[in-house]
């Protein structure tokens, strides 16, 4: 088991297309093991399998407290069906160091998808988790939170991520 490499922004597996998830077998539990360790280590509270530099339609979510068990949710070939609410609120990533900013999602949706077992599951999300939910299936749809937001503040991440790719490039 191991820690596994957080792909940042502009990475370009992060806006690669994502294949479905087919096979749910061992190599598939060994790579959720491993992205539940980089994401309990970075600490997140989802990582998508884009973010590790694996382009396929898996995600996995964490949302208990700190003094609770884990309860880690592995959602294979996620699809939200319905979307009611909305509201804006701050968001960050793992892939988008620095950045926090506000974005709308919706406040009540309805998730399909499979479980690390291939099996079929659904269930609805409100607030915090339906906002978690709805980032991670971005992911897996190369949209970033980053695309979200307002045009200033995009620009100006961009031009950041710029100046210090060429200052480690020297
Ligand atoms: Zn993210």
């Amino acid at each position: 088991m191991a820690l596994l490499e957080i792909r940042t922004y502009p990475n370009p597996v992060l806006r690669k297309k994502t294949t479905r998830v087919t096979e749910f077998n061992d190599e598939l539990k060994a790579l959720v093991h491993d992205m539940a360790e980089t994401m309990y280590d970075a600490p997140g509270v989802g990582l998508a399998a884009p973010q590790v530099g694996r382009p396929i339609r898996l995600v996995i979510m964490d949302l208990s407290d700190k003094d609770e068990p884990r309860q880690l949710l592995v959602l294979a070939n996620p699809e939200i069906s319905e979307g009611e609410g909305t509201e804006l609120a701050e968001e960050g990533c793992l892939s988008l160091p620095e950045l926090t900013a506000k974005v709308t999602r919706f406040t009540h949706i309805k998730v399909k998808g499979q479980n690390i077992d291939g099996e079929p599951i659904e269930f609805e999300a409100e607030d915090w988790f339906a906002r978690v939910v709805q980032h991670e299936v971005d992911h897996i749809d190369g949209t970033l939170f980053l695309d979200k937001i307002s045009v200033l503040k995009r620009a100006m991440y961009k031009k950041k991520c710029k100046k210090e790719l060429a200052e480690k490039q020297g």
